[in-house]
């Protein structure tokens, strides 16, 4: 059996570690490879070739950073089917998905090539007589990444291209449950002209993150997952002094209108429920029915859902397994809760035929009505194909529940009133909202994070923020000495 080992300064690192942990293909169940779990002591190698890499990369000129990222783009973009595949393997996602992952990863990698203007910093002549202020922004130093399994390539993607290319150098922990497309990249990096060392990949569970979170030469942490873990990562990399943004979980709701186009409405919700098995951290999984749209709106949905397709990725499906067992057990769990709770279950996925292997972690889509806010069915981020009914009887009930959340990543409103979207999307209290779109990702230009639980820290990932997040600013103050200016003056400077 294959173990995936770490990358660091550009080559394959075996560390000291004997622990691994499996890697399943969710689709038939059974373990393909093993990857190893960092110690302590293999995240420090990987931090110090980071830290070794730093000055010459962050001394590159800016044009040699961009031919990197341009280079890296060609390639991705040209082996795209390659990692798609890999994520299909080791994720379970359908190919269309995989693919549809890796471009909104490509989109940051182009974002990221327009990094000599992205670090313009600003110049005012003459602040005071003769002096000239400016400012300019460098980078951090060595930045960790520390990502989930939901999106293997995306979510380090979402990071690394921009603090590549604003000079920093990087150390990715990906999620030990589908660690290979990291590798990939980093390989496909090497293969652009990355210098060794500029980018590195340790693999590991709890002692690799918390090695990275209280390293004294990692000056910032990007995390994405879960709430619990991501609260736990603001605090413990706070802690250690260092910057960091950390996206936590989600529970998005959907809010339909009565004059909402129905047929757009049942399209949108089985998309955004079902693609990726549920497992999108935008993925909808509570539709709020104003009434009294609940009986047609679910009569639509349904009908759809029993042409969907599950199975195997490669072979066309629709939808694809869950990660784990463990994890397709839980997520079916919640069934049982729905029915205990008073919950009208109206379509059940447990059971359902897969085009796949006979012990892939398979759960068909699940469409659960009247569904009781005390449950735990509404309550729990449930990461499946579970999509939940929630009927209110007014819009202001509907934007009540959904702002009484502790989540706000995404939501989406659907009407054909523009008067009650432009009410909704200043009233919602939620990161990303769409307008009769279900799943509102910002495009690589804007940057994407939720409100409350759903992101710690004040930096979303991606696109402005992301400049903000891996570079520091400093202000320089400078005159060229002019005699006339001289003499001593013990006050506090002013300008004149
Ligand atoms: P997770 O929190 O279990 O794991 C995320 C990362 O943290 C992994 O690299 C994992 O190895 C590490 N980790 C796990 N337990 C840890 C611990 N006790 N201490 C330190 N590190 C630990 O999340 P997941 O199951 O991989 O991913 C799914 C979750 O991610 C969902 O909650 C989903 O909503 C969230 N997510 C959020 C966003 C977003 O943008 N807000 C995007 C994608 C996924």
């Amino acid at each position: 059996m294959e173990t995936l080992e770490h990358w660091v300064s550009g080559a394959v690192f075996a560390g000291e570690s004997t622990r691994t942990s499996p890697v399943y293909n969710p689709a038939e169940g059974t373990v393909s490879r093993d990857v190893r779990l960092a110690t302590t002591a293999d995240v420090d190698t990987a931090v110090q070739a980071a830290k070794a890499a730093f000055p010459e990369w962050s001394g590159a000129s800016l044009a040699k950073r961009q031919g990197v990222l341009f280079a890296f783009r060609e390639l991705l973009n040209a082996r795209k089917a390659e990692v798609a595949a890999i994520l299909t393997n080791e994720h379970g996602k359908v190919t269309s998905d995989a693919l549809g992952e890796v471009a909104r990863g490509l989109e940051v990698v182009e974002w990221a090539t327009s990094i000599p203007h992205l670090m313009k910093g600003e110049y005012s002549e003459n602040v005071s007589t003769g002096v000239d202020v400016y400012s300019l922004r460098q980078a951090l130093g060595v930045v960790g990444i520390i990502s989930p399994f939901n999106f293997p390539a995306m979510v380090p993607l979402w990071f690394f291209p921009v603090a590549i290319a604003a000079g920093n150098t990087v150390v990715l922990k990906p999620s030990e449950k589908d660690p290979s497309a990291a590798i990939w990249m980093a390989k496909l990096l090497k293969e652009a002209g990355l210098p060794d060392g500029v980018f590195n990949v340790v693999h590991g569970d709890k002692e690799s993150v918390d090695a990275l979170l209280e390293h004294p030469d990692v000056a910032s942490i990007s995390f994405v997952g879960s709430t619990p873990i991501a609260k736990y990562i603001y605090e413990t990399a706070s802690k250690h002094g260092k910057r960091v943004q950390a996206l936590g979980g989600a529970k998005n709701h959907m809010l339909v209108l009565p004059d909402a186009d129905l047929d757009l409405v049942a399209d949108s919700a089985v998309n955004a429920g079902f693609g990726s098995a549920g497992e999108r951290c935008m993925a909808i999984s509570v539709i709020v029915a104003v009434e009294p749209v609940a009986d047609d709106l679910i009569a639509k949905i349904k009908s759809r859902m029993t042409g969907l397709t599950v199975g195997d990725g490669t072979r066309g499906c629709d939808m694809g397994p869950l990660i784990t067992k463990e994890h397709r057990d839980k997520v079916a769990s919640y069934i049982d809760i729905a029915t205990k709770d008073g919950a009208t279950v109206v379509v059940d996925g447990r059971g359902v035929k897969a085009d796949g292997g006979a012990d892939g972690f398979w759960l068909g889509p699940t469409l659960i009505d009247r569904v009781a806010t005390s449950s735990d069915v509404y309550k729990h981020e449930i990461f499946g194909p579970v999509l939940s009914i929630v009927r209110v009887a007014t819009y202001e009930e509907g934007v009540a529940l959904i702002n009484s959340s502790p989540y706000g990543n995404g939501t989406a409103i659907f009407t054909n009133d523009g008067g009650a979207a432009r009410r909704f999307q200043r009233e919602v209290q939620v990161g990303m909202i769409g307008i009769n779109v279900p799943i509102p990702v910002p495009v690589g230009y804007y940057s994407f994070g939720g409100w409350k639980d759903s992101l710690f820290g004040d930096t979303k990932a991606y696109g402005p923020d992301a400049i903000h997040f891996f570079t520091r600013q400093k202000a320089i103050t400078s005159r060229w000495l002019d005699p006339s200016h001289g003499g001593i003056n013990l006050g506090f400077p002013q300008n004149g």
